[in-house]
């Protein structure tokens, strides 16, 4: 078969890609030439929450340029450093809601199972930076169990696969998942929220589709892009191949200052999603997680600038402005209005 032999080779080589990323300030520093005075706040930074960013993300980046929208996205800084009230270390409350391992059911009629504590990627401003993964790495039996629980709460009708990031894991895992989850007669639809064919878009083998896509569930993929620079050649493939294979192809950002606040930035980034068949989905605001107030970008302004958008776009094109409050069952739109 062909395609088998095609497919291990592709995913030894997301695997490597997934292994030599760059994680020691120093090196970012040196191969995007900046300022090594840089170096003292990142070391301090990344002490706290990891430095992590792989070679095809970097590779999209400007040299020299310290405002590079992407690489504001991973670069530790010292603002993460300054305590600021009301930023928390868990703004979710989502370490109430695990209840059992792998689990997080806060949402009415669907479940997220954390397939990977991994990332491929460490963005500063994530509200899981101070996640206890490690306790979410689950045995087998927590699978069983976790698929048990499934299977038993026939409310349910919509599995997420989500993490960390869910495609950190392999084909094989996630090929037997999405068997088990398939055969579990109420769950009618599989969503995959990741942002790793967004970083490393080599990840999206043929293997990967097999996995995801050989069973009767519909699948979305929710892709995590915040700026229109994100969006080159190779993901414009890797996004071909998700869509060749049937699946629906929604994105979801989070309004970050210094990377996508300008009314520019956020059409560019619409216009490339709609360029690649992608729908924007949401736009959410900054959670208020400790180390991530330099990002933050207050309401009204966020609200002009999708109100901004309104009349610039068709409407399928303009994501949802939305919040996420501890405790709530679903997101919050915030109120927008159209602004000529
Ligand atoms: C909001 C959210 C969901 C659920 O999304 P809905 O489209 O509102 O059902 C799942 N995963 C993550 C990471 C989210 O932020
Ligand atoms: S990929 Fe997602 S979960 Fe991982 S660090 Fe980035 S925002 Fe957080």
């Amino acid at each position: 078969m062909i395609h088998g032999s095609l497919a291990s080779v592709e995913s030894d080589s997301w695997q490597s890609l997934l292994a030599s990323s760059i994680t020691d300030p120093r090196t970012l520093l040196e191969r995007l030439n900046l300022d090594p005075a840089l170096l003292g706040p990142a070391m301090l930074a990344s002490a706290d929450f990891a430095l992590r960013v792989p070679e095809p993300y970097l590779a999209r980046m400007q040299p020299g340029d310290v405002h590079d929208p992407l690489l504001r996205q991973v670069l530790p800084v010292g603002e993460e450093l300054l305590a600021q009230p009301g930023y928390q270390l868990d703004p979710l409350g989502e370490q109430q809601t695990n209840a059992r391992p792998g689990i997080i059911h806060k949402y009415h009629g669907r479940l997220l199972l954390i397939v990977s504590g991994g990332c491929a990627i460490n963005c500063r401003y994530c509200f899981r930076r101070h996640f206890p993964y490690e306790d979410n790495n689950l045995s087998t039996a927590e699978w069983q169990q976790a698929l048990d629980y499934i299977r038993s709460d026939t409310s349910l009708s919509e599995v997420i696969y989500s993490g960390g990031d869910p495609l950190a894991a392999n084909d094989r895992r996630l090929a037997w998942l999405t068997r088990e989850i398939a055969d579990i007669k109420h769950i009618r639809r599989l969503r995959i929220h990741t942002r790793l064919p967004v970083v490393i878009p080599q990840r999206v083998t043929g293997g990967l589709i097999d996995a995801l896509c050989a069973t009767r569930l519909p699948v979305t993929m929710v892709l995590h892009c915040n700026h229109a620079n994100e969006i080159d050649q190779h993901l414009g493939a890797a996004i071909q191949r998700l869509r060749a294979a049937g699946m629906t192809l929604l994105n979801q950002s989070v309004l970050l200052k210094g990377v996508n606040d300008q009314l520019q930035q956020q059409l560019e980034l619409s216009e490339k999603l709609g360029d690649h068949g992608v729908l924007p989905y949401y736009l959410h605001v900054l959670d208020h997680v400790k180390g991530a107030q330099h990002f933050h970008v207050d309401d009204q302004q966020a609200q002009r600038l999708v109100g901004q958008m309104l009349s610039k776009l068709p409407g399928f094109l303009v994501p949802r402005l939305v919040r996420e409050t501890a405790g709530c069952a679903g997101k919050s739109p915030l109120p927008v209005e159209l602004i000529e």
